[in-house]
């Protein structure tokens, strides 16, 4: 069996493995490893797509905020169409809970009030009397996912890195210095770093590799796709329940997609939705929006997957040489993309990343070794 060998072998070409591979491949040689026929079909091709900055732990805004660049001026030839269209997001709290819109407007700078018919102004379905009070969200933006993430496997084979389909890691073996991969399929790699991308697999990897697990807990969330008929929803804020109750946003000019915002823990698979969250998620969102809903168009489901404090977790292990990890991107793993895979690469190559401001107290707060 001809081996492969690399200076780094990235397991999992989601949004999290595609990127890193990208920017560790501008210095070394990179073989990202996917064990289905498809990079993204996992996670990444489930996602809502939204770039907000307020949403998440502080390691996650930092790198949210430090991502936003990019996708406003990727690098030459990068994609070829724009990453990124304007959506500012509309916080609804429901009558009766005005504290939910204090508590969202204590957390952070970054809301403005709004009065209800302003809201109603910008999105004519809201229910009379449902809504207690309004926020609003400015510079958010929707995300181009499959742009960002073909963009990104692109720029890895750009830069002489390769990408191996339908090869799981069957055994994972640390040998003299290095990292000794075998997949499904019959390939064969070796290098001596090791990044675990592998999103909802990230412990089940670490297991093959004898690296202690982190704990990760996937969780599904649900996405209904369904048709807003009279309403014209295409210009329309990105709505969110003020306790995330249930979100949603314009697709594909038409339709709306809603989501019960559901953190169900379950086991990494294949995740389909289950018909009570597609039933919650219309009922919440029928709670404010005066919607009729004839029919569920599609609807889907993907793991959102969190670390035991909801942080990320990036680093190399306490317990294994070379062995790198990058998961734990939650709900916000699209946004984060650029400025993690940049992260990533610093990290592995030891060098600073003074582009992130306090990058040393980041580094700290998600260092896998946190965890025990
Ligand atoms: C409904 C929904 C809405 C969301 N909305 C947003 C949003 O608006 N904005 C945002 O930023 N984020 C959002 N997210 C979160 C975002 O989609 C994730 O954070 C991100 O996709 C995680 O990427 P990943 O690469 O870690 O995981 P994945 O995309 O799941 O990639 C992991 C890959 O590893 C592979 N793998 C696993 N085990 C092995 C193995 N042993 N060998 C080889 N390969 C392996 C898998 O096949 C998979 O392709 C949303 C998620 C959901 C479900």
């Amino acid at each position: 069996m001809d081996t492969h060998q690399t200076d780094c072998i990235v397991v999992g070409a989601g949004i999290a493995g595609a990127s890193a591979a990208a920017f560790l491949a501008a210095d070394r040689r990179v073989a990202l490893i996917e064990a289905e026929e498809a990079a993204g079909y996992h996670t990444t091709g489930r996602s809502a797509a939204l770039w907000i900055l307020s949403y998440g732990p502080d390691d996650v805004r930092a790198l949210t905020g430090a991502s936003r660049g990019f996708f406003e001026a990727p690098p030459e030839g990068f994609a070829e169409a724009k990453l990124w269209s304007a959506r500012d997001v509309l916080y609804l709290a429901a009558e009766g809970d005005a504290a939910a819109a204090a508590e969202a407007m204590a957390a952070g700078p970054w809301l403005k009030e709004l009065s209800v018919a302003a809201a109603r102004a910008m999105v004519p379905a809201i229910r009379d009397g449902a809504v207690s009070a309004a926020l609003l969200e400015e510079g958010t933006f929707d995300l181009d996912v499959a742009a960002l993430h073909q963009g990104f496997l692109a720029q890895l084979r750009r830069r002489g890195g390769a990408m191996a389909l339908r090869s799981r890691t069957m055994r994972i073996e640390r040998r003299d210095g290095a990292w000794e991969v075998e997949v499904t399929g019959g390939g064969r790699f070796r290098a001596p770093v090791l990044v675990n991308a592998a999103g909802a697999w990230g412990d089940e990897v670490a297991a093959q590799a004898g690296v202690r697990a982190l704990g990760l807990v996937p969780k599904r969330r649900t996405g209904v796709i369904i048709d807003p008929a009279p309403w014209q929803p295409a210009d329309w804020p990105a709505l969110m329940e003020a306790r995330e109750g249930w979100y949603g946003k314009p697709e594909a000019r038409t339709r709306l997609m809603i989501s019960p915002a559901d953190e169900t823990p379950i086991h990494a698979h294949d995740v389909q939705p289950d018909e009570l969250d597609v039933a919650i998620a219309v009922d919440r969102m029928q709670q404010m929006l005066d919607i009729e809903v004839r029919r569920v168009e599609r609807a889907w489901a993907g793991l959102r997957t969190f670390t035991p404090d909801g942080s990320l977790a990036f680093g190399f292990a306490a317990d294994a040489p070379g062995f790198f990890w990058c998961v734990g991107q939650g709900g916000y793993g699209i946004q984060t993309s650029p400025a993690a895979g940049r992260l990533v690469a610093d990290m592995v190559a030891g060098r600073d990343s003074a582009w992130l401001g306090d990058s040393a107290g980041l580094v700290e707060s998600i260092r896998p070794a946190r965890f025990g």
